[in-house]
């Protein structure tokens, strides 16, 4: 792509930002940035301050690539670099591999990462309160005492309810303790990809025997969001002889899902008994006290001083999830930073996260995303709530039901109450159809992606 391609690239996806996002976000971080080039399918974004770059890779990232994937059919996603790492990039560029070498190096980058756990996701890190102190103690005592107690230990939750932190959690405590212990820790995308290049290269290549290096030679085995083996008769098959290898030789197995092993579809059932064979915990959304504890930790973590007025009003409004919450608190400080005040009034907060809590005066809710759903494919809010099944309505539905799970992150059984007093089970095949069929189909992913603009949750 010409440089002037890119300029025009990034030129209409900051048209399309200045739409989603307040005025005072834009100057603070949209103004700056400068588009470099594309590589491998990605916008290269530089910027000044690392604190800026923080903000686009977490706060903004969802509507950033949402607005450049609107603009390019060829371009979906983005990185940023600081300008002083420019240099560094090029030099990363020209030693790079061609895309068919990709998933080689992605494999050596994963085996080396699998013993460098997060620095930052501890125990120790960890807030514990009413909704996670059981995956809290369960996870401790596996970091202790691995393959003894609780195996497979599988913990299943929402989105940015520290799932991954506490895999982590084990993986530092137990690199720490007993240093001569092998722990795997792999998301489940990559086992499944791990698994797919096993087969892919010839047998007697080696590669066959790295796959079984990589996974059996262990003596913990961690497989974040296992749910997405699902519809992977393949992969499944060599989760299932791992997972035997490794219990038979009382290893321990640590999975992690964002639903119970019992509400995993389309998962052969020889697998979803073997996960649900030793603790099966679950990790809930924090309650207010924990909301405040968590805010009181991170302000203190990264010496951001905040009144506890301000504490509470942040943990009041994000009420969803804990990621969600960091990324609050991050948008305060960059705005305070920015602005040279102090976070000690509600005002400061309002201003700092008025894309976040202002949705035209209140938070999103259900019969907003029924509104959109309806009006995106032309029925009536009713119909989607009542039991017509034309295409178009049943289309309406499916969407409502999964954004509805997606944005809200409600209980399968609540879900149903907003859409008519459906079935849970209903609600949950639902979910699971269309959670498929995103990564399957573009279009469904578009509409998606559409809808959530709409309610300005690009
Ligand atoms: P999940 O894997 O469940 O989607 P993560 O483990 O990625 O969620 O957590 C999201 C963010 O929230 C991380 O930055 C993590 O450190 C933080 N977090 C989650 N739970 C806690 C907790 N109990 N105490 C402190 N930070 C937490
Ligand atoms: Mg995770």
């Amino acid at each position: 792509m010409e440089n002037k391609d890119v300029n025009i690239l990034w030129e209409a996806a900051l048209v399309d930002l200045s739409r989603v996002i307040s005025t005072v976000s834009y100057q603070l971080w949209l103004s700056d940035v400068k588009p470099l080039k594309i590589f491998n399918n990605k916008l290269v974004l530089s910027v000044k301050l690392h604190s800026n770059k923080t903000q686009l890779d977490n706060v903004l990232r969802d509507k950033i690539v949402a607005c450049i994937r609107k603009n390019s059919d060829f371009v979906n996603d983005f990185m940023v670099v600081l300008q002083s790492d420019e240099q560094n990039l090029e030099e990363a560029e020209s030693a790079s591999l061609p895309l068919a070498e990709e998933a080689e190096r992605e494999e050596t980058e994963s085996a080396a990462a699998s013993s460098r756990f997060k620095s930052s996701f501890t125990f120790d890190n960890f807030v514990v309160g009413d909704s996670n102190q059981l995956v809290f103690a369960a996870a401790k005592t596996v970091a202790e005492e691995p393959g003894k107690r609780y195996d497979p230990l599988f913990i299943y939750g929402g989105v940015g309810l520290g799932k991954t932190h506490i895999m982590h959690a084990i993986g530092n405590y137990i690199s720490a303790t007993r240093p001569q212990l092998r722990v795997r820790y792999a998301a489940a995308e990559t086992f499944t990809n791990d698994f797919i290049e096993s087969i892919r290269t010839n047998k007697d290549s080696g590669l066959n025997r790295k796959f079984r290096d990589k996974y059996r030679n262990v003596d913990v085995l961690m497989l974040d969001d296992i749910q997405y083996i699902a519809n992977k008769p393949g992969t499944e098959e060599a989760l299932f002889h791992t997972f035997n290898f490794l219990i038979e030789n009382e290893k321990q197995i640590v999975l992690s899902s964002d639903r119970h092993p019992s509400l995993l579809k389309n998962i052969e059932d020889r697998l979803i008994s073997r996960f649900a064979s030793g603790l099966t915990v679950d990790i809930a959304p924090p309650g207010l006290e924990t909301r405040i504890a968590i805010i009181q930790r991170k302000a203190y973590g990264r010496r951001f001083h905040i009144s506890s007025e301000c504490m509470y009003y942040i943990a009041e409004k994000i009420d969803t999830n804990i990621r969600e919450l960091e990324g609050a608190l991050n948008k305060v400080a960059f705005f305070c930073e920015m602005n040279k005040v102090t976070a000690d009034s509600i005002d400061v907060i309002r201003e700092a996260l008025r894309d976040d809590i202002e949705e035209g005066g209140r938070a999103l809710n259900y019969e907003d995303i029924l509104d959109a759903c309806a009006a995106y494919f032309g029925v009536r809010r009713d119909d989607i709530t009542g039991s017509r099944r034309s295409k178009q309505i049943v289309s309406a539905r499916q969407m409502a039901i999964y954004l509805i799970y997606d944005i809200l992150g409600l209980p399968l059984a609540d879900i149903g109450a907003c859409i008519g007093g459906k079935d849970h089970t209903t609600i949950g095949y639902t979910r699971d159809k269309i959670e498929k069929l995103r990564r399957e189909d573009p279009i469904v992913e578009r509409q998606i992606q559409d809808i959530r603009a709409k309610l300005g949750k690009a």
